[in-house]
């Protein structure tokens, strides 16, 4: 007899074979056959000499696309959120301040994840499609004194991409570190804007711009399977760090242990930490030696030009963009506003019934006002654009019929 009690599954039974679509979502991006491969690479060590020559790779790969000569510069096992996480439970303590901006979900997600380890956390908040102005940022890190400031760069949420010119040096200025999430916008975000013009201005570059914490994903412009997210941190910001009175609450995610893991510390050797994800590594690799082979400038180039065209077909097709200034929008991400008489989710569901397309509703503040786009890395051509705007158009006269 059989001790068990819980038989195989059928299900397991199935040979798996998972759909082929075009990822045009705000991400997953699809993953290229040069990016595939090498995740399909056999395993080795995670502390393999090989191994941390590949993790080396990829600290000099992510110095790269963040524009940053930090030394403590590693890749989290783990999604966006996890980077989050990181930066967040590293570089504060209970009890200290923490000031978010928000203007759209990731600024309310920071300030719940500072919310939960203790910290005292005041938000700024502005309507959806919306950014602040850098007196607004000044005034309020003058009244609430934080040891962290925490901003996005492309709200995916909104579809907006803030100006970081001057916040940097503000920030400094009221002894506070400057955090930023550029997972929707790292290598694909070439517009910025300063203060007086909102022309298009300089780039996405941590050092320049005094960020001391940036992360990312793996998943968007990277174009990799989503589970690796790269994170920097200045020299201020390891200063804090490394000198904190208390343990982060997380082991899995203190930078005490990951600079060492990542040999950031120093240190002779190795420790053993956490069984870095192998696979996923080499496909981080491969992501970002495919972006030094296109070269950051020319990427940025592309998803401005790509996304330019993009917003032109919208609007010829008689959609409305939700970020009305121009120049405030991510050229990664997207938001139109929903058509007005449509369930934006029979739009979604038909495209993706029909055309094996995915573009994606609202998030958060956005829900219900907005579809997203997310043309990303690979997938950010025009050939690309005119595969959505031929969905669009199908979808428009379909679900406009089956509602009247
Ligand atoms: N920040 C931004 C701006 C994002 O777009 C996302 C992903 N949509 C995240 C953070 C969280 O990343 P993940 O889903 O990989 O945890």
């Amino acid at each position: 007899m059989s001790s068990i009690t819980v038989p195989p599954p059928k299900c397991l039974q199935k040979t798996f074979v998972a759909p082929r679509r075009h990822m045009f979502g705000p991400g997953p991006s699809n993953v290229p056959p040069r990016i595939l491969a090498a995740g399909a690479e056999p395993i080795i060590g995670h502390m393999h000499p090989e191994m941390l020559e590949i993790m080396s790779d990829i600290k000099s790969g992510i110095q790269y696309a963040f524009q940053t000569q930090n030394n403590m510069t590693i890749a989290v096992s783990g999604t966006g959120h996890t980077a989050m996480e990181c930066a967040i439970f590293n570089a504060v303590e209970p009890g200290e301040g923490v000031l978010t901006a928000v203007n759209g979900i990731w600024g309310e997600r920071a300030a719940e994840m500072a919310e939960r380890i203790g910290a005292r956390v005041n938000s700024i908040v502005t309507t959806a499609g919306g950014y602040f102005t850098s007196e607004e940022i000044d005034r309020a890190l003058a009244k609430h004194k934080p040891v962290l400031f925490f901003l996005t760069h492309g709200e995916s949420s909104t579809g907006v991409v803030h100006p970081l010119d001057g916040i940097g040096d503000i920030c400094h200025k009221h002894n506070c570190l400057f955090l930023v999430d550029c997972v929707a916008s790292m290598g694909g975000a070439p517009l910025h804007m300063d203060k007086q013009g909102m022309k298009g201005g300089a780039p996405l570059h941590m050092d320049k711009q005094g960020i001391d914490i940036l992360y990312s994903g793996s998943q968007k412009v990277l174009n990799a399977p989503p589970g690796t997210a790269p994170i920097s941190f200045s020299e201020r910001a390891c200063q804090k760090v490394f000198n904190r009175k208390t343990k982060p609450v997380s082991f899995f995610l203190d930078m005490t242990w990951l600079a060492n893991y990542w040999g950031c510390d120093g240190k002779p050797a190795r420790i053993y930490h956490h069984t870095a994800p192998v696979s996923a590594f080499y496909s981080l690799r491969e992501s970002l030696a495919i972006l030094a082979e296109q070269g950051l400038e020319n990427s940025w180039q592309r998803h401005k030009e790509v996304a330019e065209y993009f917003h032109e077909g919208l609007e010829n097709m008689g959609l409305k963009l939700f970020v009305k200034d121009k120049n405030a929008r991510l050229p990664t991400v997207t938001t139109i506003v929903a058509p007005p008489g449509y369930d934006w989710k029979e739009i979604t569901s038909y495209i993706m019934k029909n055309h094996n397309l995915e573009i994606s509703g609202g998030l958060g503040p956005s829900v219900g006002q907005v579809l997203r786009v997310g043309l990303m890395g690979g997938n950010s051509s025009k050939a690309s654009v005119d595969m959505v705007l031929e969905a669009l158009r199908d979808a428009l006269r379909y679900c406009h019929k089956s509602k009247v």
